[in-house]
């Protein structure tokens, strides 16, 4: 495959020191190809593009910039299955999973803006004879960071509402998953989307990603990531007020009152633990079950659990590939043995010696998707992020201690409640510190609706109006008649 190149400017380039890192399959172990090692100068290169751009696209009528993210959407669409080939090669999530969410999802994300767009207004206000008209200008030139776990689909949710609000851009992905933002950057250039509008900038969070932050020209940063580079993020743009939104780590709890039909939901909830081997941030790694149905729960979800078809990301019938490289499986690994010694006990799964996975490649990053039982939901290994494929199960005796428990982690992000009373779950969802509650379902998105964290799983709300608000500045206007 051609190296991954900086995209500034309308024009691929390699870091300006030469540098290059490798990007790797972690089903094989293999290097795909190679990515630029880029630096602040790089940074200040794309940067001065993007300020460049800026009067040019935030003159652009928004009904011409509604235009673009539908072009882009079809352009994305075009592209369905190649995205889904390439984020399934540089994640190792299986081709079904790519192409269902994340190829999906890129798409939707550009239609949903501007399908958005074209029906947003904002509102005007009167009082005291004055009408007071809410006025949005872009906000400049801003940094987008995204993580490795959902690579287009994370970054094509920040784009789609930067660009619709007149924005320009600077982004970085992931080192480990530079791909599909490289592919996207072609398509850009395909389709003659405006020069400077969109740069991408490739490298290693510390370098790339704090150059960003550190940037002065660059006003707002939409960071999605996990909470100790978060809290970095923060320390960094706050002295500067820079606009920041941060989405951030999770350790979900997903509630089963005792009132739920178990069958009928047991495929969400395993769904809502091991979809993209856990490594998605809104996954539920702690399963609070009602100890009255907790036997029955528990020999159903293992049933359950030992039917996910564990392999190659690439055959159509893998359920879990790998987990995103070597080092992460030795970190979940690690969790798994933090696990033992905290008291828990295993019901299946462990780490790729006790429970390996047969017919894969020797080099690649495989687990097992992990249950334990037995630990006290206050253990390390049931209250920090984990990112992968591994769930503890914990029964409660009733509704308030659930609630005790469920909200027992520095983190608030997401939560799913399952029972056969939605009223129930409605009230009992409210009790819960998060910022997104699922109720019966899991994963279950309205793009409209205000997505983000409490605690130290974020600042601030995406989606719908939210991102809108975040991408631009906002001015009261109070005219009086003369
Ligand atoms: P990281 O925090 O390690 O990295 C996120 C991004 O930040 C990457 O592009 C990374 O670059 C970059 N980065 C690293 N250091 C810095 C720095 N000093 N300044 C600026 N940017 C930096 O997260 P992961 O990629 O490991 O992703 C997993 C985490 O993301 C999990 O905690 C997960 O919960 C969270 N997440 C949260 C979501 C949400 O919506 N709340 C959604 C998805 C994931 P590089 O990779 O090159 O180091």
């Amino acid at each position: 495959m051609d190296p991954v190149l900086n995209y500034i400017d309308g024009e691929f380039v390699a870091a300006q020191s030469g540098e290059t890192l490798d990007t790797i399959n972690p089903a094989t172990g293999e290097v795909i190809t190679t990515l630029p090692r880029s630096r602040s100068e790089d940074v200040g290169t794309a940067t001065s593009a993007a300020m460049k751009a800026a009067p040019a696209w935030s003159a652009t009528p928004i009904s011409e910039r509604i235009r673009w993210l539908h072009r882009l959407a079809d352009a994305l669409m075009e592209e369905h299955e190649t995205i889904a080939h390439l984020e399934s090669m540089d994640t190792g999530k299986p081709i079904s999973l790519a192409r269902r969410v994340d190829a999906s999802r890129s798409v939707a994300n550009f239609r949903f803006y501007a399908e958005f767009g074209e029906q947003h207004s904002d509102p005007t206000f009167s009082d005291h004879g004055a009408v007071n008209h809410v006025h949005r200008s872009p906000i400049g030139c801003v940094g987008l960071i995204t993580p490795w776990n959902l690579p287009l689909y994370l970054l094509t949710w920040k784009v789609a509402p930067a660009l619709l609000m007149g924005n320009t851009i600077v982004a970085k992905p992931s080192e480990l998953t530079p791909l599909t933002a490289h592919h996207l950057a072609g398509i850009m250039q395909r389709i003659g989307f405006p020069n400077g509008v969109f740069n991408l900038v490739h490298g290693l969070g510390p370098e790339v990603g704090q150059a960003i932050v550190e940037h002065p020209k660059i006003r707002a940063i939409s960071f999605t990531g996990g909470t100790a580079t978060g809290k970095i993020v923060a320390a960094t743009a706050a002295p500067m007020f820079k606009k920041i939104s941060l989405e951030l780590g999770g350790k979900n709890a997903t509630v089963v009152l005792d009132d739920a039909p178990l069958e009928k939901i047991m495929d969400d909830v395993v769904r809502a633990s091991f979809t993209n081997s856990g490594q998605v941030c809104l996954c539920g790694s702690r399963i609070l079950v009602h100890s009255s149905i907790y036997e029955p729960f528990k020999q159903q979800f293992i049933k359950a659990v030992e039917g996910i078809v564990v392999g190659d990301p690439s055959n159509e019938s893998t359920t879990m590939g790998s987990v995103i490289s070597k080092d992460h499986q030795q970190k979940v690994e690690s969790y798994i043995r933090l696990g033992r010694e905290e008291g828990g006990k295993v019901l299946s799964g462990g780490t790729a010696s006790d429970s390996p996975v047969d017919g894969v490649h020797p080099n690649g990053a495989f687990l097992r998707p992990t249950v334990f039982e037995g630990l006290s939901h206050t253990s390390r290994t049931a209250c920090e992020e984990i990112f992968g494929p591994v769930v503890t199960l914990h029964p409660f005796d009733d509704d308030d201690e659930a609630v005790t428990m469920a909200n027992a982690t520095e983190y608030g992000l997401a939560g799913s409640i399952w029972t056969g009373d939605a009223q129930r779950g409605h009230a009992f969802g409210q009790r819960l510190d998060t910022g997104i509650v699922w109720v019966n379902t899991w994963l279950n998105r309205d793009l409209r609706t205000p997505f983000g964290g409490v605690k130290q799983s974020g600042v601030g709300r995406e989606g719908g109006a939210w991102s809108l608000n975040f991408f631009s500045e906002l001015t009261n206007i109070c005219v009086l008649e003369p």
